[in-house]
């Protein structure tokens, strides 16, 4: 018998998808609140942003615009959520990629109000989540946050993710693979049937993006873009609500959370450093468990990520430096104590880490033609 009670944050309370999302699920909007705060970001989505609050004016609601300056930081957090407060918002419309949903929902949570997340891209599941991160303001992980509650309504219409590049959705398709090889070594010995069925999600998913992600990025018109999209943006979430806080993050993740304390000359997607994270994390287990099960494995992921043009060395990660010395920095924060690299079953320390960092492609099995295509 199981001796602890688990709490469960499974879904958003209701999830519009589809061709016209925005249209169908803007008309439930006017029930939930008067005075909102439309929250993005980046210019490109300017224009979208645009129209979604001319549409909610037109309903009569009161609009009110802001826009983060960095990623999700306690900066914007505190200064976002004063404005809400001291004009009286009385929900959050987080319409953006996974750092403005992450901060619409904190925003919300901060202020007891409802949350209606609008993702932009299918870059992560953060529209369906209970959980945000958290940066510093130049974008170097600081912690996760577990809210209240799941958003009050996502709203995820193609057309309007149809718009975001093509690189965002790579960067999903590396993100929702995490799940399976994060949930399935850290929680695959689970008791729990419902971690267990989750980490089953988790493998159905890998395979239906190991058959449909080409597919999707050649054509966002196709039936696998919307199978693709939704797995990444949606079935992601899912999985992790209904794994609860069991079904864990593990290596992948950890790499991500400690190359983001570098400096960057190109700024990497969470997406595309967790991918490689999972490379990381699938080297550290054939150096310390000698899995050849998981040398299979990466033979195969190796071959989807330079399918979707992600890195799968070191030297993509658009770093500033690669000296071991800045490295380094990456790994012990990546070994910190509570970090997800200890959910895996064997311990890890800064110079395993260090070794798979530098060799994560390392595989015999590699064909040297492909490798060097990119
Ligand atoms: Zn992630």
């Amino acid at each position: 018998m199981q001796a602890n009670n688990h709490l469960h944050k499974i879904s958003p309370e209701k999830v519009v998808r589809g061709e016209k999302a925005w249209e169908e699920a803007k008309e439930l909007i006017p029930s939930l609140c008067n005075k909102p705060l439309l929250l993005g970001r980046s210019n490109c989505t300017y224009e979208i942003r645009k129209s979604l609050s001319i549409e909610l004016s037109s309903m009569g609601l009161n609009v009110v615009h802001e826009e983060l300056n960095h990623d999700c930081c306690e900066i914007d957090l505190q200064r976002i959520s004063s404005i809400a407060k001291h004009s009286f918002c009385d929900a959050i419309v987080a319409s953006g990629g996974g750092k403005v949903l992450d901060a619409g929902k904190m925003i919300a949570n901060r202020l007891n109000i409802p949350c209606i997340t609008v993702p932009l891209s299918a870059s992560t599941c953060a529209g369906w989540t209970a959980l945000a991160n958290i940066y510093s303001p130049k974008g170097s992980f600081i912690k996760d946050e577990i809210l209240e509650k799941c958003p009050k309504l996502l709203i995820f219409d193609y057309s309007l993710v149809r718009k975001a590049p093509k690189r965002t959705l790579a960067s999903g398709i590396a993100d929702a693979l995490a799940k399976w090889y994060e949930a399935s070594i850290s929680s695959g010995n689970s008791n729990d049937s419902l971690v267990q069925q989750a980490v089953q999600m988790a493998r159905v998913l890998r395979d239906q993006l190991l058959i449909d992600s080409k597919t999707a990025l050649q054509d966002p018109n196709s039936d696998a873009w919307i199978k693709v999209a939704e797995g990444c943006a949606l079935t992601a979430g899912l999985i992790g609500g209904i794994g609860g806080a069991k079904c864990r993050t593990a290596a992948a993740h950890a790499v991500h959370n400690g190359l983001t304390q570098l400096d960057f000359k190109k700024k990497s997607l969470h997406g595309e450093l967790v991918g490689y994270g999972i490379l990381v994390q699938l080297r550290i287990e054939e150096l310390l468990s000698k899995n050849q099960l998981a040398l299979q494995t990466k033979k195969q992921l190796i071959d989807l990520l330079i399918d979707l043009d992600l890195p799968i060395d070191i030297q993509s990660l658009g770093l500033k430096s690669y000296k071991k010395k800045e490295l380094e920095k990456a790994c012990i924060f990546a070994c910190r104590r509570n970090s997800e690299i200890h959910n895996l079953p064997f311990k890890v320390n800064e110079n395993t880490l260090m070794e798979a960092l530098l060799d994560a492609n390392k595989l015999d099995l590699i064909s040297s033609d492909k490798k060097s295509n990119r």
